[in-house]
């Protein structure tokens, strides 16, 4: 059951091979088994999880049951989630138990699925490597001393290491992505506006997009058809006719044009996972498929746009936790201001302090104009690559990471290096439009390479199809790390 995939799933529960209540169980006490020491998860809550695996047993009995009735789902500590703590990998939230159901949450409830826990992640998802987490960082399946990615980190390993059927994340500049990459597993960041903010924690909120993280394209279809659709709750919710994601998995590939940006495959990019993004294009020309050089001039300046603008907005979002409504209050305070002060100092951990400083420095009276302005100028160029690459290709194929997945603590102290992990990553947020992992084989240290897809707006069926039919030609989604306790499952 735990490599099948989401489809077979819902099969073996609806011809009652399986109850949800068994198929929750079992995910309940792999995660007891194995949590301790990968740290994917923040918050279980057993009870809670069962009794929505028995209302879905009901439902399946009755045999009203949906595609993703009675399956266990890992939501990212972002999503409020009505009775469930959601600290949003903040000390800041630590006691937080949210009042109410994210757009997202929502939609997996009425579809029947089980919230199997809370994933952990990098603080407020500001990270690349889950070590902003106030609880801890998570551990990578493959190798317990690198990093699994940031922020989804602790959805990716959970994905990875069979602790859940399927997980959502977030990506504000590759934070569904670069996970996904660094764990060998799929992962895709709509379009932006697909899928409603409401009661996402917001971090950048022009840039924030969630998406579903799964073993497979297939999977990732089936996800996305339940948690897209208008939401009037977020004012970036487009009203866009329902899709089925699903409808394209099957087209053959004769005819696709690939575009691959040159600046993707320049200084900065690690040999070993260059080898597997070229074995996946020879892969792609023996399905049918051609290549078009195309260029992103403007890419390089994806990163230092994206640490003005993010942190920009996030230090205007980030100003509702002080103290007064909800999250933590500093035990002692002399007066109001004080409160604030000491509150805002000992919630919030370093990185976050960091981009409220950076994003309160960019929109101040003195610099909006060297700043926040220019960024926004040089956003709208990144956008325009992207239009002039697109009359030339259906989509762009490139690395997701410029490497595999790095050691714990290896780039703590470096910011700027940190930072330029998400490079190819983050031009796709910027322009919002969607883009994939997808797995593409092993770098010389054995860990996971991934393969990013990024599409037209609102080409997700197309980019599903893409990597659907490459998941058909090879068997990297299907590996699993060693010591995650398949044996006779
Ligand atoms: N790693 C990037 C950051 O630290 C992107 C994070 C994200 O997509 N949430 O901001």
């Amino acid at each position: 059951m735990l490599n099948s995939s989401l489809q077979q799933i819902g099969s073996a529960l609806r011809a009652r091979k399986i109850s949800s209540v068994e198929l929750t169980q079992l995910y309940l006490d792999r995660i007891a088994a194995l949590n301790p020491a990968l740290n994917a998860y923040i918050t279980t809550d057993a009870e809670a999880s069962l009794a929505q695996a028995r209302q879905a047993d009901a439902v399946l009995a009755d045999g009203n049951a949906l595609p993703l009735t009675g399956i266990p789902i890992a939501q990212k500590d972002i999503f409020c989630a009505k009775g469930w703590r959601t600290t949003c990998g903040s000390k800041m939230l630590e006691n937080f138990i949210a009042p109410y159901d994210a757009h997202v949450i929502a939609r997996f409830n009425e579809a029947g699925a089980v919230n199997l826990g809370k994933t952990n992640m990098d603080e407020f998802a500001m990270g690349s490597s889950n070590e902003t987490s106030h609880f801890g960082a998570v551990k990578n399946p493959w190798l317990h001393n690198a990093v699994p990615g940031g922020s989804s980190g602790g959805a990716a390993c959970a994905v990875a290491a069979r602790l859940c059927a399927a997980a959502t994340g977030t990506d504000t500049g590759g934070s569904i992505r670069q996970p996904s990459a660094l764990c060998g597993i799929s992962g895709i960041k709509p379009s932006y506006g697909t899928v409603s903010r409401y009661g996402m924690i917001a971090f950048a909120s022009s840039l924030d997009q969630a998406g579903p993280m799964a073993r497979s394209a297939e999977d990732l279809a089936l996800l996305l058809n339940v948690m897209t659709g208008f939401d009037p709750r977020d004012s970036t919710s487009l009203q866009r006719d329902k899709e089925d994601y699903t409808r394209d998995l099957d087209k053959p590939l004769a005819g696709l044009r690939i575009g691959l940006p040159k600046e993707f495959f320049a200084e900065g990019l690690a040999q070993d996972v260059a080898a597997c993004v070229h074995a996946a294009l020879e892969e792609y020309k023996k399905l049918g498929a051609t290549i078009v050089d195309i260029s992103l001039p403007n890419s390089k300046l994806a990163v230092p746009v994206y640490y003005v603008l993010a942190p920009a907005e996030a230090s205007s979002n980030l100003s509702r936790y002080d103290g007064v409504r909800y999250g933590y209050r500093a035990p002692e305070y002399a007066d109001l201001t004080e409160m604030y002060e000491k509150s805002r100092a000992q919630g919030f951990g370093a990185e976050v302090k960091r981009r409220i400083m950076i994003g309160t420095y960019v929109l101040s009276h003195g610099y909006y104009d060297a700043y926040y302005l220019q960024a926004q100028k040089i956003r709208r160029l990144i956008a325009q690559d992207f239009d002039d690459a697109f009359r030339q290709c259906d989509v762009i194929i490139g690395p997701t990471s410029p490497s595999t997945a790095f050691t714990l603590g290896e780039k703590g102290d470096d910011p700027v290096q940190m930072y330029l992990s998400d490079i190819y990553t983050i031009a796709v947020n910027l322009a919002g439009l969607p883009g994939m992992s997808i797995p593409a084989g092993f770098g010389s240290n054995g860990l996971p390479v991934g393969l990013q897809i990024i599409g037209n707006y609102f080409g997700e069926a197309r980019m599903l199809n893409v990597a659907h039919q490459y998941q058909l030609a090879t068997d990297h989604h299907d590996r699993a790390p060693q010591d995650i306790g398949l044996q006779g499952i």
